[in-house]
């Protein structure tokens, strides 16, 4: 069975019953990359064939070494039923963390464990035409280092910064060369299936997924870096809005910030005052009032290049200035979660990014806020956790995105 390219398979079958079966065990093999081992009884429930004819499909992709016996499930009464899963060599999936200035990328297996080592290239974001060409040969060389072979490797996914449509495949903000859309030049290139999202979006898909194992429904991922990225999960599903674009909350203009600008040109956004950028603001404030606090230390010879993670840095160290900096950010950004609390009422909120790993002197101060700005009743079933997934959660976004929409096309053109 070929997983690459299932149209062209398609075009080339003829008969009613072998395009049907085709179809039928792409979605078997769709459920099992989706939602992990199963028995043939939920198999047949999920994709809706009879039981005999999954068994079938099940005995043809066993032998063609896509499915693998995975031991065996609960029983129903009776006899424990054998549970399939995916061979995790069946296929593999490329994902790709591209940021402002830098991209990342590895090569997972079906059941999204990486097995090649995370590559990083230096590469900004731009609209130049050749951007493309250098991601497409940094990734192309990724796939050719690990070993495995080219034609295995059936889809790419792409978190990416910038206003990210992933149902028409354009980036409003970035990769904006060209006539085609951003998804189409990427498959002509890539020649296999491209699947892009907004970072905060498919990150928040990730610690849903693969965090948090799918264990709440209503789920809120703030990832603060220079700007602060939000998704949103309702009802075990990502929320994307009418255009697309749902969660721009780094631009909520909620404070009255006159005298700072923000990156999008307005004044009074909330990243103006509670993000990275806002940390890195204040912190060359204050290595400007003390030239011998830890900060400043630690900052030597960056201060053109401050990134906030040296603020955090100096944070864990004790440096009072840092502490307070973060203190006040944690205010700021509290008020702006109170407002998510009290419209979405989630059970979870993950926070993650560079400012999420100063940990307690960053919750606490979110917490104070929420404390004064958001409503007893709707803030005491809300929980704040960490981000699970740490720095490889742009990398497993771009894997949660290809795991749910891989093979869907062809499965819903039929
Ligand atoms: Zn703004």
């Amino acid at each position: 069975m070929n997983l690459i390219d299932p149209k062209i398979v398609l075009e080339k079958k003829e008969g009613v019953v072998e395009i049907k079966n085709y179809i039928n065990k792409l979605k078997i093999v769709k459920e099992l990359y989706t939602l992990g081992n199963n028995t043939a009884s939920n198999i047949c429930q999920l994709v809706g064939i009879s039981l005999p004819t999954v068994n079938l499909l099940l005995t043809d992709l066993l032998e063609e070494n896509i499915v693998v016996k995975e031991g065996r499930g609960q029983s129903q009464g009776g006899r424990k039923p054998d549970l399939y899963g995916l061979a995790p060599d069946s296929f593999f999936i490329l994902g790709m963390d591209l940021s402002r200035y830098g991209a990342k990328a590895a090569v997972y297996n079906t059941k999204n464990e990486k097995v090649t080592k995370v590559k990083t290239v230096k590469l900004p974001l731009n609209n130049e035409p050749d951007t493309l060409d250098r991601i497409h040969e940094f990734a192309r060389d990724v796939i050719q280092s690990s070993g495995i072979p080219d034609e295995k490797v059936i889809a790419v996914g792409i978190s990416m910064p910038g206003l990210v449509d992933s149902v028409a495949g354009v980036n409003h903000t970035y990769l904006k060369s060209g006539k085609k859309s951003l998804t189409a030049q990427l498959e002509a290139k890539f020649e296999r299936k491209v699947f892009i999202e907004n970072d905060a979006r498919a990150k928040t898909l990730a610690e849903f997924k693969f965090g948090n194992k799918n264990t709440h429904k209503n789920v809120l991922g703030i990832f603060v870096d220079w700007g602060i990225g939000l998704g949103i999960i309702i009802d075990e599903k990502l929320y994307r809005g009418y255009s697309g674009f749902a969660g721009e909350f780094s631009h909520s203009p909620l404070f009255d910030a006159k005298e700072i600008s923000c990156s999008c040109g307005k004044r009074g956004c909330l990243e103006s005052v509670a993000s990275g950028g806002a940390v890195v603001r204040l912190a060359k404030e204050a290595i400007a009032l003390d030239k011998d606090s830890i900060l400043a230390r630690l900052s030597e010879g960056k201060e053109e290049n401050l990134e906030p993670a040296i603020v955090v840095e100096a944070a864990m160290a004790g440096d009072q200035r840092a502490i307070s900096i973060l203190s006040d950010v944690g205010l700021d950004l509290g008020r702006g979660i109170a407002i998510l609390i009290q419209l979405l009422n989630p059970e979870l909120i993950i926070l993650g990014g560079a400012i999420a790993e100063a940990n307690q002197y960053i919750t606490t101060p979110i917490q104070q806020a929420l404390n004064i700005y958001s409503m007893a009743k709707l803030r005491e079933k809300t929980s704040i956790e960490l981000s699970k997934l740490g720095k490889e959660v742009g990398l497993r976004g771009a894997i949660a995105i290809v795991n749910e929409h891989i093979f869907e096309d062809t499965i819903q053109s039929h």
